[in-house]
C-alpha cells in the first residue's frame, strides 16, 4: 500500500465512545479534561453522546446508538477524514452483540493512522500530548495510488 503525507488540524474533531459499564468511567474522564476538550468538536455515539452532553454541559454532536450503527458511523467519518481521534473506552469483560462494528472500527482506525485511546491511561496521555493543539502530519494510504493501480487491472 503506497501512502501519502495527511494533516490532523489543530482544532480536532474527536469521537467519544464507551460501552455501558464504561460510561461512567469516560463522563468523569471528560469532566477532568473539559478545558481542553472544549477547543475541539465532539462527536459520539447515542448514549455515550446524551450522557456526555447531560453531565459535562460540553457540546457534543450524537450519531446514532452503537448497537445499532453509530460505531460504523464514526468509522465512516474516520475514513473520509472527519474524525482525528478516537477515545474508546471498550469493555474488555462483556462479549458485545456488535463485537464486529467494534472491531471494524478499531480497524478502520488503525488504517487511517489516528490516535485511538482505549482507556483512561492512554486518554490522558493523548489528552495532554502538545500534538493535541497542533496540526501533526503522519502517514495515511494513498487512495488515489490506490484506485489507480486497482482500475488499471479491470
Ligand atoms: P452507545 O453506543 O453510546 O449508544 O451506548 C456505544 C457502543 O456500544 O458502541
Amino acid at each position: 500500500m503506497k501512502s501519502r503525507t495527511g494533516a490532523l488540524p489543530s482544532r480536532k474533531q474527536i469521537a467519544l465512545i464507551a460501552h455501558d459499564n464504561k460510561k461512567q468511567e469516560l463522563s468523569d474522564w471528560v469532566c477532568t479534561h473539559k478545558k481542553e476538550l472544549e477547543q475541539h468538536d465532539l462527536f459520539a455515539t447515542g448514549t455515550t453522546g446524551y450522557k456526555l452532553a447531560a453531565e459535562t454541559g460540553l457540546k457534543v454532536e450524537k450519531y446514532i446508538s452503537g448497537p445499532l450503527g453509530g460505531d460504523q458511523q464514526i468509522g465512516a467519518r474516520i475514513s473520509t477524514g472527519e474524525i482525528d481521534v478516537l477515545i474508546f473506552f471498550w469493555d474488555p469483560f462483556e462479549p458485545m452483540p456488535h463485537d464486529p462494528d467494534v472491531k471494524a472500527l478499531l480497524r478502520i482506525a488503525a488504517v487511517w493512522n489516528i490516535p485511538v485511546a482505549c482507556n483512561p491511561a492512554s486518554a490522558d496521555f493523548v489528552i495532554t500530548s502538545p500534538l493535541i493543539k497542533q496540526s501533526y502530519k503522519r502517514q495515511i494510504p494513498d487512495y488515489e495510488a490506490y484506485i489507480a493501480e486497482r482500475t488499471k487491472k479491470l
